[in-house]
C-alpha cells in the first residue's frame, strides 16, 4: 500500500491521534523530511545537563543527500548563538577546506556529536556523549553519505565508540563506521593553533576526493 502512495508521489500521510491532533507519518526515502522529523523529536531537549546553559541546539545543516558528511565535536560560542555548526573561526577554516575540495558548503552535510555547547567549550563528558550520540547515528543513517570525515579526537572516538583511538595514529587512513568509510583528520581549531599541520589534513582530504572520484 505504501509503495502505491509513493508511486503517486505522496510521501507522508496525516494520521489522526486522539481528539483532533494529527501527525504526519513519513514513509518514503525523503531524507529532508526524515531529518526534519528527527529535529522535531529532539525538540527543546533537556536530556542532559548541557541544556541548562545553551542558547540554541545546533542540529546540523547541509544537503540531506550529501555524498560527504563532516562530523565535529560540539558547538562553540558562535555556533551556540547562531544555531548552526562551524560558523566561528574554526568554521571559516572548514569552509575554506570544503571549497578547496571543490564543494560548496551546502553540497555537504555538517553536524556535531554533541548538539549543545559545553560551558567554556570544555570537552563533552561521558554522560553527555552517551545521551546525544544516538542523534548523530540517526543523522548518518538518514543521510547515508559515501564518506564521513571526522574532525578531531572527540568526533573520532565518539562515532567509533572507541576511546582508545588516537588521532595521530589513525588520521590519514580510512576506517569504517557501519560500512561507511571514515577519514579521521585534525579538528580545524587544532589547525588554527598548528598551521604547519594543515598540509596533513589536505593529504587526508585528497584521499577522500579520490574515493569520491573527484580526482584520480
Ligand atoms: N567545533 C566543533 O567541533 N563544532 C562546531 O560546530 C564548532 C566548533
Amino acid at each position: 500500500m505504501l509503495k502505491y502512495y509513493e508511486a503517486l508521489g505522496i510521501d507522508n500521510i496525516p494520521v489522526a491521534l486522539k481528539g483532533d491532533q494529527y501527525i504526519d507519518v513519513i514513509f518514503s526515502g525523503d531524507k529532508s523530511a526524515l531529518l526534519d522529523n528527527l529535529r522535531k523529536e529532539i525538540g527543546n531537549c533537556t536530556r542532559c545537563k548541557l541544556s541548562k546553559h545553551r542558547k540554541n541546539i545546533v542540529f546540523g545543516e547541509g544537503n540531506p543527500n550529501a555524498r560527504l558528511m563532516f562530523i565535529g565535536e560540539a558547538p562553540g560560542r558562535e555556533e551556540d548563538i547562531q544555531g548552526m555548526p562551524f560558523v566561528g573561526e574554526a568554521g571559516m577554516l572548514l569552509t575554506r577546506l570544503i571549497e578547496k575540495m571543490g564543494f560548496k558548503r551546502n553540497n555537504v552535510y555538517i553536524a556535531n556529536i554533541i548538539k549543545c555547547r559545553p560551558p567554556m567549550n570544555r570537552d563533552p563528558e561521558k554522560d553527555e556523549t552517551a545521551t546525544c550520540r544516538v542523534f548523530i547515528e540517526r543523522q548518518v543513517e538518514i543521510i547515508k553519505p559515501e564518506v564521513i570525515i571526522t574532525l578531531g579526537r572527540i568526533a573520532l572516538q565518539s562515532i567509533m565508540y572507541n576511546p582508545a583511538l588516537k588521532i595521530t595514529s589513525v588520521r590519514g587512513n580510512f576506517i569504517e563506521y557501519k560500512g561507511i568509510p571514515v577519514m579521521p583528520t585534525f579538528h580545524p581549531a587544532y589547525l588554527l593553533r598548528n598551521p604547519k599541520d594543515k598540509w596533513l589534513t589536505w593529504t587526508d582530504v585528497q584521499k577522500v576526493m579520490e574515493r569520491l572520484r573527484l580526482i584520480s
